[in-house]
């Protein structure tokens, strides 16, 4: 299949006359798949309401058919064709965070394509903040199912390129809006329980929704290897490069005995860390690669995906990570890194 390629910059969501988004907005209506940039990730969107164009999204990228997707509208309104009763506390977060990086899960009315719940009785809802997420929604007129842009298991895509990398044939279309900026995906919070529980961290820390709505949970599958995790999609490994990925948890000696360990056995040794560490570092490892700084843990969010990719054009044999407190946007950080890394932990302790 031929992809088409597009690039909008800066659009003015009032106006809808981008020739562009017409085209992606006609291969939509037409049930194909187009990728398309939102504030956290790039999205590969489809037309909700139809069987035959969200199956491609699964068939693109090799997605498990008991994953479910997130539906996403540019209206409120668009709300009462798709779940039924809202609670306060969902009104309470869409007010605060919409448009925005947090994902609702809410009681679904089945008026979507089955195959977007994969079965469930839930329905996940997001409004993106991005203008060309929003722009192409409304010129399409379609609520999107869009889950991350990239092959199943792989890094979410924060650019057209690491989707052209991943999708390039396989899909209809690309629309490049530039970077991302979050850079990791939604927060996704099930709202059908008496108190909210976070299923997946994300954009929206858990200080934020608390700040908002009081108390909220956090589904203990997520740090639990016991039990089976709410959201069906936080079971597999995700965003892992080819060569495999240690959290090194310790002190500065630390890291650098282990890295000269690796490096004793033959091994090209990968480093991920950020601008502190590097300058605390000086040479060490064979290739080193920074992801934002400690003092505004954002810019590590942002930048995390492009430089788990970035090691796949290395030869490392082995990559090593600094690890992040688990609070605010770190929580999400790590979520992440844990399933790059597959658990795998190196600890001074
Ligand atoms: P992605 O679109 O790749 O960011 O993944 C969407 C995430 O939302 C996956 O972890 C899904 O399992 C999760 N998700 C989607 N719909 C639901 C739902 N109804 N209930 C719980 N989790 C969901
Ligand atoms: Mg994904």
């Amino acid at each position: 299949m031929l992809t088409k390629k597009w690039t909008v910059d800066n659009v003015d969501p009032l106006k809808m006359n981008y020739p562009q988004l017409k085209e992606a907005a006609a291969l939509l209506q037409q049930e194909e798949v187009v990728a398309f940039p939102t504030e956290t990730v790039y999205g590969l969107g489809a037309n909700a309401l139809s069987d035959q164009a969200v199956q491609k999204i699964f068939e693109a990228k090799g997605r498990p058919g008991d994953n479910p997707l997130i539906v996403h509208i540019t209206k409120k309104e668009q709300l009462t064709d798709l779940v039924d009763n809202l609670p306060e506390v969902a009104e309470k977060l869409m007010q605060a965070f919409w448009p925005g990086p947090l994902t609702l899960v809410l009681k679904s009315r089945d008026s979507v394509s089955k195959y977007v719940t994969a079965g469930l009785d839930t329905l996940a809802v997001r409004m993106p903040d991005h203008p060309v997420a929003l722009a192409l929604m409304e010129v399409s007129g379609l609520p999107l199912a869009a889950p991350s842009a990239n092959l199943s298991g792989k890094p979410s895509p924060t650019t057209a390129a690491h989707v052209d990398e991943d999708l390039d044939g396989k899909i209809a279309g690309i629309v490049d809006g530039g970077p991302t900026g979050v850079g990791l995906e939604s927060t996704v919070v099930d709202c059908t329980t008496e108190i909210p529980i976070i299923l997946r961290p994300g954009g929206v820390t858990k200080e934020q929704l608390e700040a908002v709505v009081g108390q909220v949970e956090v589904d203990p599958a997520l740090t639990s290897q016991d039990q089976a995790p709410k959201s069906p999609g936080m079971k597999y490994t995700h965003y892992a490069p080819v060569a495999p990925v240690f959290l090194v948890e310790g002190g500065l000696d630390f890291l650098k005995e282990t890295i000269l360990r690796a490096q004793k056995d033959g091994k090209k040794v990968g480093l991920l860390v950020t601008e502190e560490t590097k300058f605390e570092l000086g040479e060490a490892g064979d290739v080193m690669l920074t992801c934002g700084t400690r003092s505004d843990l954002s810019t590590v969010a942002t930048n995390l995906y492009d430089v788990l990719r970035a090691f796949n054009s290395t030869d490392v044999d082995i990559i090593f990570s600094e690890t992040f407190p688990k609070t605010g946007v770190g929580a999400a950080i790590m979520n992440r890194l844990d399933k790059a890394a597959g658990q795998k932990i190196i600890s001074e302790r």
